[in-house]
């Protein structure tokens, strides 16, 4: 019974509870209150995690769009049956009622956040600048080892022209193909001019890929500089 809680208790801030297998769960109220689980914040989320919020570099990302602020607390919390809290916050918002089931998937402690996927601002500001490479490190790196290399373009484009061996995931696909890549491989991703492989670099390394890079210039620039064979397009 890890789910079911064996002390609640509200804090100025924070939310803690302690539960039947002794894990402490601290919930921060604006974080509690973003995540509502009502349907209608639930739509909210939802909306944005269309594939443009998804590929959003940082900041305006996938999960935190319900605005809340830092000051928010609950004005009061009922116990719902055996099963849930229901917060009535200050901000006027009472309908989210939280299953003890999901409040813990959402602990936000170091040891269950990876799990829920949520990042906190300053893991936003560490999240690295998508490392890049150039065509003529790209060259030498094909040379030597062998790499996985991706193209974010749509299939018309690939068949204009493509670097050889490159596999085709268009960069709206990538959310749904994304298995089909091994995190620890090294992958280079490319697209007409560098910027859709952009958020296709930031997008894995989100997702746990280490090894990612994005061509600078895209096969724009690496027909210019290193294979002019290759057929160019606007
Ligand atoms: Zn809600
Ligand atoms: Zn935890």
């Amino acid at each position: 019974m890890t789910k079911t809680p064996k002390l609640l208790k509200k804090h100025p801030n924070a939310f803690q509870i302690e539960w039947k297998d002794a894990h402490v769960s601290w919930y921060p109220y604006p974080y509690l209150r973003q995540m509502c689980p009502c349907a209608e914040c639930a739509i909210i989320r939802h909306k944005g995690r269309d594939v443009h919020s998804l590929f959003a570099p940082q900041g305006d990302g996938d999960m935190t769009l319900i605005e809340v602020s830092d000051a928010i607390a609950p004005l009061d919390i009922q116990l719902v049956g055996r099963y849930a809290l229901q917060f009535n916050w200050d901000d006027g918002h009472g309908s989210g009622i939280y299953p003890f089931e999901v409040l813990r998937e959402i602990c936000p402690c170091p040891e269950c956040a990876p799990l829920s996927a949520v990042e906190t601002e300053e893991d936003m500001q560490t999240t690295q600048a998508p490392t890049e490479i150039s065509p003529s490190e790209l060259k030498q790196l094909l040379d030597e080892n062998p790499l996985v290399l991706l193209d974010v373009r749509e299939p018309s484009e690939y068949d204009i022209a493509h670097i050889a061996g490159a596999i085709l995931i268009p960069l709206n696909d990538l959310p749904q193909k994304m298995d089909s890549l091994q995190p620890e491989q090294e992958i280079v991703v490319y697209c007409h001019h560098g910027q859709r492989s952009m958020y296709a670099v930031s997008y894995l390394q989100q997702n746990g890929f280490q090894n990612v890079k994005n061509l600078q210039g895209g096969i724009d620039r690496w027909a210019v500089e290193i294979d002019s064979t290759l057929n160019r397009y606007g």
